[in-house]
């Protein structure tokens, strides 16, 4: 049996490497930080102190690193696999990487007469661990034939797509959708609380419906439990999106749903989930519609609103605490021709509502009226737009109430947490 080296056993390459062990063959094994090689030491692999001897001891050698950096690094680093590499052997990169990278790692090989495939897989950690991933590989076609064994001892199903890159062009465009389809179901699962229906129930549904998706097989518990334990984490699906979304730059191809998703997996970044699932984005939702989504919600609206207990968000208005926090405000009123006159007035925040701010100021407004509103410069906020669509006449002062459109979404969430540090 062909000997193998391992190189990258995070969520996926252990149980890969696992595998292969399993299946009887040789593997040596070589992981950057410590203490993930323990359990494959136990079923029988040699561990190399380095990644050249990993490559020194194998005919074939399977790379499953989280990204080009990290690919590029363990390819050229002293001690690499540039350093050690013989003419006769192969590499085959499993990592989701750009398709320029694999090409490049195709090209500089091929000089140390070695052959290189790129083979990315689909299926997360469960496929891993079960041996049933899906492999798309690009390369030599006789290279591929030469090591179909070794895919089938980790995998169900093996397609050659093409010459070098065509794995990686492959894994790309499925990811996007894979993203994509991730955020239907977190979209769809959220409508479905708000309005009071047992999430279990819905993915029944959703199952057995049009919708039914791997993402909803793979996820929709996962949420409904609020396990983010990692499978696959925000961090390397934004990576993988935005991978994909240089390739549509590169095809001048317009990729909006794309765009949006990236949105999306950013913010769940910048809220701090990029190490967890990335069904952890669900919790952007829920800071959203002010509810979880979690198991046994209660089967009718009409309980689930008795029975409901407030969000945070809720509870806020609820309580109605009133801010008071001090603004300029620069206010618009549209005059004939298409023209506009302004100034500039005091204001103060007083809370926020769904769909805008509630401000007061002595200074009269007219409905209608643009006001761009000016934070202080602790909030590190862009000043934001609104339209006055309430008065409110009080004793010193007038209420406003400020409609904001258009409000990118992280620019929402800044504002409630600079809204909610201030309370
Ligand atoms: P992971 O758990 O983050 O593991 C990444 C591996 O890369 C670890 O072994 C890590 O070593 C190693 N690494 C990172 N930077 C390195 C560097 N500079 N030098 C040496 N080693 C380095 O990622 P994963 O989930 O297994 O995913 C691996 C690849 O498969 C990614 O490209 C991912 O997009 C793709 N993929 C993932 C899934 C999935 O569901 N998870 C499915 C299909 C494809 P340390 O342990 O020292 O950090």
């Amino acid at each position: 049996m062909k000997r193998i080296g391992f190189i990258g056993l995070g969520t996926m390459g252990k149980p890969m490497a696992a595998n292969l062990l399993r299946k009887g063959y040789p593997v040596t094994v070589y992981n950057r930080s410590s203490g993930k090689t323990d359990e494959l030491a136990e079923l029988g692999a040699e561990v190399a102190g380095t990644i050249a001897d990993a490559v020194r001891e194998s005919e074939v050698i399977f790379t499953m690193l989280s990204d080009d950096a990290a690919l590029l690094d363990v390819f050229h680093s002293e001690h690499g696999i540039l350093s050690a590499v013989q003419p006769g052997q192969t590499i085959i990169d499993s990592s989701t990487v750009a398709p320029a990278t694999s090409r490049r790692l195709f090209e500089e090989l091929a000089n140390h007469f070695v052959d290189f495939l790129d083979a990315p897989v689909t299926g997360s950690k469960p496929a891993a661990e079960a041996g049933t991933l899906t492999f798309m590989v690009g390369g030599s076609e006789d290279v591929f034939r030469d090591h179909y064994e070794l895919f089938l001892a980790l995998g169900s199903k093996v397609l050659y797509l093409g010459p070098s890159g065509s794995g990686s062009y492959a894994k790309l465009a499925h990811n996007t959708m894979v993203g994509i389809n991730a955020l239907s179901l977190m979209e769809g699962l959220s409508i479905a609380t708000k309005a009071g229906i047992n999430p279990e129930h819905f993915l029944e549904i959703v199952q057995s419906g049009g919708a039914a998706s791997k993402q909803v097989d793979l996820k929709g518990m996962k949420i409904v439990n609020r396990d983010f334990s990692n499978q696959f984490s925000v961090k390397l699906m934004l990576k993988d999106l935005l991978l994909a979304t240089d390739l549509t730059k590169q095809f001048q191809l317009p990729a909006p749903m794309l765009h949006n998703a990236v949105t999306l997996f950013q913010m769940g970044l910048a809220k701090g989930f990029g190490e967890e699932d990335l069904s952890s984005v669900i919790r952007c939702y829920e800071e959203w519609m002010g509810r979880e989504v979690a198991k046994h919600t209660v089967p009718t609206p009409q309980i689930a609103e008795e029975a409901a207990v407030l969000s945070g968000r809720e509870r806020r208005r609820a309580e109605r605490v009133s801010l008071n926090i001090k603004l300029h405000l620069s206010v618009y009123q549209w005059e004939q021709e298409g023209s506009f006159s302004g100034q500039n007035i005091e204001g103060t925040l007083r809370d926020l509502s769904e769909s805008g701010l509630q401000i007061s100021s002595s200074f009269p407004l007219a409905k209608d009226m643009f006001v761009v509103i000016h934070f202080p410069q602790e909030a590190d906020l862009p000043p934001i737009t609104g339209r006055i669509v309430r008065i409110e006449a009080g004793q010193d002062e007038f209420r406003y109430g400020c409609m904001l459109s258009g409000l990118p979404p992280y620019v929402r969430i800044k504002l409630e947490q600079y809204i909610e540090s201030r309370r």
